[in-house]
């Protein structure tokens, strides 16, 4: 059986140290995370982000704007945000309306308060591999949990599958930036087995529930579980004895990443689980941009 990498352990301990460096300080970084629209999957992401913040001792507003919000509306909000010197970062929570222009509005946010390190600036320093700007949250995340479990990067191979801009692409570049020599596969990609076999280290970032299975991996490999699957099972929960009615039929939500846990846990040497792996480091890291970009105002 493969050794878990705990996203949860990993991100108590940088709550911990947030907590600490936050207590020490007068004011307080502020976080505002805007939301187009109402689904259910954001919605989760928020109270993770708005439970992780409030515990830390940090500030989170969430600005919920109906689905039919103008592009103009929300640029002229974000202009009012950047210029607000109480607010540290901001985020847009994606995915957005299709009628409104993603990356137009991303990059109305100022790099400095980009704590999801999306914009155009913030893509480019790590692109030329310099410092100062902030790298996305989950891909920040991956690096932290790896350099947890002390799981070296330089000169290994590494796989990433999927060319995403959130997700696949900042990650290839940050780890090329560390001396990783990556493989970058997506839905063309031929022989996936073949590729996703011969690495080191391998990354899944596909939202593809259990694509990856027993024959993609080797035994020495470590593997990185990014995708967040969600199926609802109708399920009767029984009755817990202090409710005068048993609880209805309430559709239960059920987290699956894109690697086959099950089997492919039984192969490889480290595997991060889903859930409990990417998705708690990538909020403790995006407080921990929030922080940085804190301290950069705040000089
Ligand atoms: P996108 O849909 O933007 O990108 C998916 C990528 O996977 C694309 O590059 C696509 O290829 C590739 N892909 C799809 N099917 C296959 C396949 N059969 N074989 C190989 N490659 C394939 O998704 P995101 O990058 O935004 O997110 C990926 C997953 O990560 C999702 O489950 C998402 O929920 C999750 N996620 C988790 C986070 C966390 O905190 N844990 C944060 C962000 C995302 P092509 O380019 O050819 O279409």
């Amino acid at each position: 059986m493969a050794k878990i990498l705990d996203g949860r352990v990993v991100r108590n301990i940088i709550a911990a140290d947030l907590t600490k460096k936050i207590k020490k300080i007068k004011t307080k970084p502020k976080l505002v995370i805007i939301q187009v629209g109402d689904l259910a999957q954001s919605n989760s992401y928020i109270k993770q982000k708005i439970l992780f913040g409030e515990k830390i001792g940090a500030i989170v507003e969430l600005k919920k704007l109906k689905e039919d919000f103008s592009q103009l509306d929300l640029e002229v909000m974000i202009s009012n945000f950047n210029s607000d010197d109480s607010i540290h970062g901001i985020i847009v929570q994606m995915p957005i309306p299709k009628d409104l222009d993603k990356d137009t509005i991303i990059n109305k946010i100022a790099p400095e308060k980009d704590v999801d390190g999306l914009t155009a600036t913030n893509i480019k320093l790590l692109l030329k591999n310099k410092r100062g700007g902030y790298p996305p949250a989950t891909t920040k995340g991956i690096l932290t949990l790896l350099y947890h479990y002390q799981i070296p990067i330089h000169g290994r191979n590494i796989t990433v599958v999927g060319r995403s801009s959130l997700v696949g692409k900042p990650t290839a570049m940050a780890l090329m930036n560390l001396d990783a020599t990556v493989t970058v596969c997506h839905s063309k990609t031929k022989k996936l087995p073949h590729i996703t076999k011969n690495a080191d280290i391998l990354i899944v970032a596909t939202g593809k529930a259990k694509l990856i299975k027993d024959f993609h991996v080797n035994k020495d490999q470590v593997v990185i579980d990014v995708g967040i699957n969600t199926t609802t099972q109708n399920k009767v929960r029984p009755s817990s004895g202090l409710l005068e009615k048993p609880e209805s039929e309430l559709p239960k939500i059920k987290l699956t990443g894109d690697v086959d846990f099950k089997e492919v846990s039984k192969i490889v040497s480290a595997i991060s689980p889903v859930p409990g792996g990417i998705g708690p480091m990538t909020v403790a890291s995006l407080f921990q941009n929030l922080l940085e970009a804190y301290k950069q105002q705040s000089k």
